[in-house]
């Protein structure tokens, strides 16, 4: 067996970084990253770049601590821990985004709740924690350093989908790449929507029933659908 994942992943995962920039959740921060199919217990991600610019040579192959085991050999992303604890604790889990979106941002500081306020937002799911390294850490520069910063953010987040997190910007998870992806596209539109409605009055969000039937319902071929008009959309691929 390789050591890199199939080249299925690793198209995707290039797709997927330009996509996240293309459509405004990554810019010269940020990253997302996709564990290995079969060695479950690496995973894949750009060497320290913006999302934009990567290219497959740029990719690393990192272990559960985030320690680099094959590929790139520049600088990893200073907070690469997140992914990391996240993928140590959530079998479930397949890829892993952090952005800054500035849609996010306001609802980590304010108190707030970020909720799902339209069909295509339901995917965030219904509860959204908001996780504070000051808590436990004191004063830092906001960055997810270490493994244990990292799994106190992979504790908020648990069983969840997205976790804001406060000051910073948030952490989405996703079956897959693709679905990772979705999610992020729009936890960031839900929360543009959400702020608009805010100013407008009070802003119902969808139950928890109508959020478990819309993340169905997208969760099918709707995914498929967005990622090729996402990939059709790229500048070098129009
Ligand atoms: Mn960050």
């Amino acid at each position: 067996m390789s050591v890199f994942p199939p080249p299925q992943v690793v198209d995707d995962l290039i797709l997927a970084n330009h996509i996240l920039s293309n459509e405004g959740v990554l810019d010269a921060f940020g990253h997302v990253s996709a564990r290995h199919p079969a060695t479950t217990d690496r995973f894949l991600i750009s060497q320290s770049r913006a999302p934009e610019l990567v290219e497959s040579a740029d990719l690393q192959l990192l272990d559960l601590r985030g320690a680099r085991v094959a590929g790139a050999d520049g600088r990893s992303y200073e907070e690469a821990a997140i992914h990391a604890a996240v993928y140590r604790v959530r079998p479930d889990v397949g890829a892993v985004v952090h952005s800054h979106a500035p849609s996010v941002i306001p609802f980590g500081v304010t108190g707030v709740p970020l909720r799902p306020i339209y069909h295509m937002g339901s995917v965030i799911g219904h509860e959204i924690p908001v996780w504070d390294i000051a808590k436990l850490f004191g004063e830092t520069d906001l960055l997810v350093r270490d493994a244990t910063q990292a799994d106190s953010l992979a504790a908020a987040l648990g069983p969840r989908t997205v976790a804001l997190m406060r000051g910073h910007g948030c952490v989405v998870v996703g079956a897959n790449l693709r679905a990772a992806v979705f999610t992020a596209v729009y936890l960031e539109r839900n929360a543009t929507l959400l702020a608009a409605a805010l100013r407008l009055g009070e802003a119902r969000s969808l139950s928890a029933g109508e959020t478990q039937r819309g993340s169905e319902m997208l969760r099918g071929r709707a995914g498929e659908r967005a990622w090729e008009y996402w990939v059709r959309r790229l500048p070098h691929r129009a």
